[in-house]
């Protein structure tokens, strides 16, 4: 018995799979390369768990943030390795100090993302930066139950979408986990990015056995320029330009997002998170003093479980005006992300491409005209937005 939500809505979480006691639910990629759950039939009791873990059946209501502040981790190394000024890093490591567990996403050996539970401090690091493709949360959700259950401390974090799952997943009030999120603009397909990773390997002239680690958020040309770069075993350190990265583009530019990004359930403190973590974008402005193009996070508490946590790190931490602060950064004040308007057409046409960042570039390549009307397009869809989603907070 399928009680699913339709393959549109889905945003690929897990939970349903993770709670199926009889394993009736996996995950599978679907034509366009994302995490889909494919129920067995034959061994589904009709028990409706799946249903009731589900983020898109019971979505929450937006809960407002508490206070915004702007924070940056002391450690420069770290900093360097984080996408904005080292946030996760802080608070997992006094997870970790206090004997719990961190369940966060990185990149595994074949360049796929996917969520992992650490406990030593030495394994912090594969968890900092972001990344741009979708996690394959595998398990994660029944390792933090396990941990918390077993009376451990959790930090667990992923997109908006991933902590409201969690949420549901786990059912009742957990005093012992930490939940971070993060402004989401959205991700990006897992198999796309596959297919882009091997022909910018090809162009570059690296094996996939010569790479040591890939960054999507390199900041060796600043903070605000960050670019992909790739890190040989031999320790070439090749930043690709965003303006030759297709599979940037296609993620800035809306193209390649998962369907559920342009409905999305969670986003705009809709996951209900203790912490929310983003860029700073706008510090230049509001802080300049703190501002050094090395990276600066926004951070909102959202619960007071949240600021007491955040208080207590070493993080230089400022305070900042929550509409201020959020103002420029549409991944909160917008909850839907607005797709390419070619957006169907690429992926109706990846799985023929001969050179799918070459269909990017195709893509993105609109005549002047249809370049002007996605502009106008976009700005009514926001307008749109703005008049009748419901106001978070003001
Ligand atoms: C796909 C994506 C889109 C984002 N969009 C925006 C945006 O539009 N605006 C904005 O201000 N900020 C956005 N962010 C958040 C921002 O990039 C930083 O993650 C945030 O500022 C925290 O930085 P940090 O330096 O504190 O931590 P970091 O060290 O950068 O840690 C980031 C944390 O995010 C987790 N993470 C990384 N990639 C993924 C993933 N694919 N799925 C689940 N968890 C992941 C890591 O495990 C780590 O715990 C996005 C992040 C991601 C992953
Ligand atoms: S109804 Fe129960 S048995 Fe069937 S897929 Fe859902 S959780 Fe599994
Ligand atoms: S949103 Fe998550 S829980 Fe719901 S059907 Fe999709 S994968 Fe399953
Ligand atoms: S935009 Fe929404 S649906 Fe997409 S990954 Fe982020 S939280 Fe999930």
């Amino acid at each position: 018995m399928n009680l699913l939500p339709p393959h549109d809505t889905c945003c690929g979480c897990g939970a349903c799979a993770q709670a199926c006691p009889h394993a009736a639910i996996t995950m599978a990629p679907d034509a366009e390369g994302f995490d889909q759950p494919q129920c067995d039939e034959a061994r589904c009791t009709g028990c409706r768990r799946c249903a009731t873990v589900c983020p898109v059946l019971h979505p929450l209501p937006p809960a407002p943030p508490l206070a915004a502040m702007g924070a940056i981790n002391t450690d420069d190394g770290v900093r360097r390795r984080s996408a904005s000024g080292g946030t996760f890093h802080a608070l997992a490591s006094g997870v970790l100090a206090r004997g719990g567990i961190v369940v966060a996403a990185a990149m595994d050996g074949d360049f796929a993302v996917r969520h992992r539970a650490v406990g030593q401090p030495a394994d912090l690091l594969p968890l900092c930066g972001s990344k741009y493709v979708q996690s394959h949360t595998g398990d994660a959700f029944r390792r933090v139950r396990a941990a918390l259950r077993s009376g451990r401390e959790v930090l667990f974090v992923g997109t908006p979408c991933q902590v409201a799952a969690l949420r549901c997943f786990l059912g009742r009030e957990e005093p012992l986990l930490l939940a971070a999120d993060f402004f989401c603009h959205g991700v990006p397909s897992p198999a796309l990015w596959q297919r882009c990773l091997d022909e910018m390997l090809r162009r570059i002239g690296v094996g996939r056995s010569d790479v040591a680690a890939i960054a999507f958020r390199d900041k060796s040309r600043g903070w605000r320029r960050y670019h992909t770069a790739i890190t040989t075993r031999s320790g070439r350190h090749i930043v690709i330009p965003r303006r030759d990265n297709a599979y940037q583009r296609a993620f800035d530019e809306n193209l390649s997002l998962r369907q559920t990004c342009h409905n999305c359930p969670a986003r705009a403190g809709r996951s209900h998170s203790d912490i929310t973590m983003a860029d700073f974008w706008d510090v230049a402005r509001l802080r300049p003093d703190m501002d050094d193009d090395g990276g600066v996070s926004l951070i909102l508490a959202n619960t007071q479980r949240g600021a007491d946590v955040l208080r207590s790190t070493g993080l230089r931490i400022f305070d900042a005006d929550i509409a201020e602060a959020t103002r420029h950064n549409p991944a909160y004040t917008e909850t839907h992300t607005p797709p390419h308007p070619r957006r169907q057409e690429f992926f109706a046409s990846l799985a023929t491409a001969p050179d799918a960042s070459r269909l990017i570039r195709q893509m993105l390549h609109l005549p002047p005209l249809q370049a002007l009307h996605r502009q106008l397009n976009l700005h009514i869809y926001l307008f749109k937005q703005r008049l009748f989603r419901l106001k978070p907070w003001k």
